[in-house]
């Protein structure tokens, strides 16, 4: 096996991000396009940097953040996180005793797995569903959680999202909504309500899914049960801190949902011309090639291998970024991250990539991968070197 552990993930991850360092030196940050959705920004402004202070900038910024927020989320109150798997933790940690049980509902596996480790780590258990027959909560569920739009960005259908929440109103259990990408997604693509709009306890976003923030999380609902996760975000360290929270104040003022619009036009534009050519699928705002059907491709071209099919994607994902300096999460995701090769033409490199370019990029990509794919060498130097 040519990746068998979360250590061996953050080797090929490390390998990718030299390969980055390397490109970017070599030829400038303009031969880059970072095609995650995921890039990040920190759009400060003048005399914003003078008060990141310890205490100074939550005084200010946190203040700012509260009617952006409110706006974006809804919801009583909000908490400013590190990241939004800190969130994820910070809330299960809150709400799930030992024993208890937390039962999540999700269009399509698989979760995030910051959500069945944080679970775990308290101690609880935990069920998950994808469909709403078999969904139920018992007497010992003590959190309901459900996602708006999974890594892969399935969107869950609104009459789920409410029915979901109707059976988790009826036991008394909270709701509370990994909404990564979705409050985005689900608002802007698929015209559906805020998660705190159709009844959900608790959100959580992240601030660089779909928008130019920093990698962070933005929770808001309830107010008593904001104030303890809030406690518990305090005790472990998992709060956001000053230069986060100013950055998602910028980048909450900056955004518009024009940007996501236009990759929606783009993406059918690409799918369009994909479509012959590769087993590509759509997604909101991209398109993607999942490890299955990466397998499909193979068997096509009546290729044989003994590789796992997250391999082939990781090794697609690496090709792709060493000879066409396209990134994808499958190179620069941490351990447990999808490996589903996604090209979201909502990221802002996209506005500068042609379409023939990617087409060409991924004919390429796949015939390398085929040609080293039984040159167990040349993988691992394309994964690992
Ligand atoms: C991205 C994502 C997360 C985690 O976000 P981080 O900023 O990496 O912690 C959690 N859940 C879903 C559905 C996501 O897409």
């Amino acid at each position: 096996m040519l990746i068998s552990s979360p250590l061996q993930e953050m080797r090929r991850r490390e390998a990718a991000l030299r390969i980055i360092n390397l490109q970017v030196k070599r030829r400038g940050r303009s031969h880059l396009y970072d095609l995650t959705g995921l890039a990040g920004g920190f759009p400060l402004q003048n005399g914003d940097i003078s008060l990141l202070e310890t205490y100074a900038g939550p005084a200010i910024f946190e203040e700012a953040l509260k009617p952006l927020a409110k706006k974006h989320l809804g919801g009583e109150k909000f908490l400013a996180l590190n990241r939004t798997s800190s969130g994820i933790l910070a809330t299960i940690l809150a709400l799930v005793k030992p024993g208890s049980e937390v039962v999540h509902y999700l269009p399509l596996p698989p979760s995030h797995p910051s959500i069945p480790r944080s679970v775990e780590l308290v101690g609880g258990k935990y069920r998950e569903f994808d469909d709403l027959n078999q969904f139920k909560v018992g007497k010992k569920t003590s959190l309901v959680i459900i996602t708006g739009s999974t890594m892969d960005h399935q969107i869950i259908p609104e009459h789920d999202f409410l029915k979901v929440i109707e059976i988790s109103r009826k036991q008394g259990v909270p709701v509370f909504v990994d909404d990564a990408s979705g409050a985005r997604l689900r608002t802007i693509i698929y015209n559906q309500p805020r998660a705190t709009d159709m009844g959900a306890d608790l959100v959580v976003t992240s601030t660089d899914k779909l928008m130019d923030g920093p990698r962070g999380g933005l929770m808001a609902g309830n107010a008593d049960l904001i104030d303890l996760i809030k406690s518990k975000s305090h005790q472990f360290g998992l709060e956001a801190q000053p230069p986060i929270v100013a950055g998602m104040v910028r980048a909450l003022e900056n955004f518009t949902p024009e940007r996501i619009l236009k990759a929606v036009d783009k993406k059918i534009r690409l799918y369009q011309a994909l479509k012959g050519i590769l087993k590509v699928k759509e997604t909101p705002t991209g398109v993607m090639l999942s490890p299955d059907d990466l397998i499909e491709e193979l068997k096509q071209f009546g290729v044989k291998t003994s590789l796992y099919p997250e391999e082939l994607a990781n090794l697609f994902a690496m090709i792709l970024l060493r000879k066409y300096h396209i990134i994808t999460i499958p190179a620069v995701g941490m351990p447990g991250a999808s490996p589903t090769i996604r090209l979201d033409m909502a990221s802002r490199d996209a506005e500068r990539i042609d379409i023939n370019y990617i087409i060409n990029a991924l004919k390429g990509t796949i015939e390398h991968l085929f040609r080293i794919i039984e040159d167990e060498k040349a993988c691992r130097e394309t994964l690992y070197k």
